[in-house]
């Protein structure tokens, strides 16, 4: 069972509120969204069934354990079991809801558009198996015009003489502080097109207390798509800065440090660092960038945040290359593995496309994660899989700590600024490494401290 920190959450969060209506929910899919989604509804008072066809995820749920790392995830699932199911029955979880919340993924095709197969799967379910009028709730990331689509799809399948409605109601919790930021949600986003929608989806919402922004389905998904993209452009405009920073001989850090004053500006999604990964930001802006093409509109912007992101993604490592002759035989110490602290989650890390190349390049690889090593492995095992033996050169091996990692170490590559790493002190580096060579991509670390230290380091946008 994961750490259950149940006291860090505000003292508002921790009080269940008895709804003035309690529905009966379905919420299709048990990830990130939809399982913190659906365990912070019951926590409000609803009757929640958590659908999945994973089998694994199901059975580990039954037993009370959440499938995915997120704090105070299972504290809740506890304190709130009463008022919820976790099952692959999909027909009997959704036959009588009035409720039905959509979360699975919407992965990246190839071509940058986002796969729908998973949401019209589950609209096909509904639509099957429903037998009274039920509102169904996309929460899932979709492009403009999806909810339109889900709506006519289910009505074409319906099989009862019922009513199906579509809303959208897109989902801005961050991994690592999902609960926090679903329960505290500082608003909730609904897109209707008709008042009866309306009026439901507020009435599921109203124990939460939270502002609600009611807009039309469209708009809602749109919001989405532009709230995201805003951030990733503003995190690769910093690393952008970040990079020019370090060829003129400014700093990164004191120069976010003199922007976040500006309020027009904020403090936050300042940080320079190795770019963005995750199940979000990469997609959604490829997506949003493929929904404009399709309308024969060039969305410059986001192609420059996302043209940044890819060459930022590499850049300690081309950073190293400058440095060393070669990585074939050295030993690479790798802290950090996931995309960010406080998630076991690996999608798009920028760990994993620095690992292969290091890889490739021969290094002998001791990487270090507090939560995120068991789902690295199943990307690249430590034994390396059939088709990797041909492929790569080198070998990872996955250790318990951060210092096991840097003993007797050739350089090191930090890429997640979990708290577990940022204990490791300075003097550590000297102490512990063959030769103290870092670099650091999320800038942990006081420039002159790693010098006087004895390291030689490497950051991003400092001299
Ligand atoms: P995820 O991959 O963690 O979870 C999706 C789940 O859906 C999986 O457990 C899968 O087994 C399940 N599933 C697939 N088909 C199903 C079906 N027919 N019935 C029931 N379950 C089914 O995905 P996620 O990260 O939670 O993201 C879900 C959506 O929410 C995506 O569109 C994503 O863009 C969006 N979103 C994600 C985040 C985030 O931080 N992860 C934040 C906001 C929005």
């Amino acid at each position: 069972m994961s750490n259950i920190s149940f006291k860090t959450l505000s003292p508002q969060v921790q009080i269940p509120v008895s709804t003035v209506r309690p529905f009966n929910i379905a919420v299709a899919g048990t990830g990130y969204v939809g399982l913190v989604s659906g365990v912070c509804m019951a926590h409000r008072g609803h009757r929640v069934t958590c659908v999945d066809i994973d089998e694994k995820k199901i059975a580990l749920m039954l037993k009370g354990i959440s499938p995915i790392y997120e704090q105070d995830l299972e504290a809740l699932m506890q304190l709130n079991k009463e008022r919820l199911t976790y099952t692959m029955d999909y027909k009997n979880a959704y036959k009588n809801a009035d409720v039905i919340f959509i979360g699975v993924g919407t992965p990246e095709q190839p071509d940058g558009s986002a796969n729908m197969f998973y949401i019209a799967n589950v609209a096909r379910q509904i639509a099957e198996t429903i037998e009274k009028d039920c509102l169904i709730v996309v929460k899932s990331t979709v492009p403009v015009g999806t909810n339109d689509k889900v709506e006519q799809f289910i009505q074409d399948f319906l099989v009862h003489d019922v009513k199906a409605e579509v809303a959208s109601n897109p989902e801005f919790l961050a991994q690592g502080t999902a609960v926090r930021d679903t329960l505290e949600a500082p608003r909730i986003i609904i897109g209707t097109d008709s008042d009866k929608a309306e009026e439901t989806l507020q009435a599921v919402y109203e124990p939460f207390g939270l502002p609600i922004v009611s807009v039309s389905r469209r708009s809602a998904e749109m919001i989405k798509y532009a709230a995201n993209n805003f951030l990733a452009l503003k995190v690769s405009y910093m690393n952008d800065i970040a990079n020019l920073c370090e060829l003129v001989g400014a700093d990164i850090e004191d120069v976010a440090r003199g922007m976040g004053y500006d309020s027009r500006i904020g403090s936050n999604f300042l940080h320079a660092g190795i770019g963005f990964g995750g199940s979000c930001f990469p997609k959604d802006t490829k997506a949003l960038d493929y929904l404009a093409t399709l309308h024969g509109y060039e969305l410059r912007t986001v192609k420059a945040a996302i043209d940044v992101n890819k060459d930022q993604k590499v850049l300690l490592y081309q950073k190293a290359c400058k440095r060393l002759i070669t990585f074939n035989g050295l030993k690479a110490a790798v802290l950090g593995l996931t995309f960010k602290p406080g998630t076991d989650d690996l999608r798009e890390a920028p760990a994993l496309e620095n690992i292969n190349l290091l890889l490739a390049q021969g290094a002998n690889i001791y990487a270090y994660d507090p939560i995120g090593s068991e789902n690295c492995k199943n990307i690249i095992p430590e034994t390396g899989t059939e088709q990797d033996r041909g492929k790569y050169k080198g070998k990872i091996n996955y250790v318990n700590s951060a210092e096991e990692a840097l003993e007797g170490a050739n350089v090191c590559f930090i890429f997640t600024e979990w708290d577990e790493i940022k204990a490791v002190l300075p003097k550590d580096y000297k102490k512990l490494m063959r030769t103290p060579l870092v670099y650091d991509g999320r800038n942990i670390y006081d420039v002159n401290e790693m010098q006087e230290n004895g390291v030689e380091y490497y950051s991003i946008g400092r001299a």
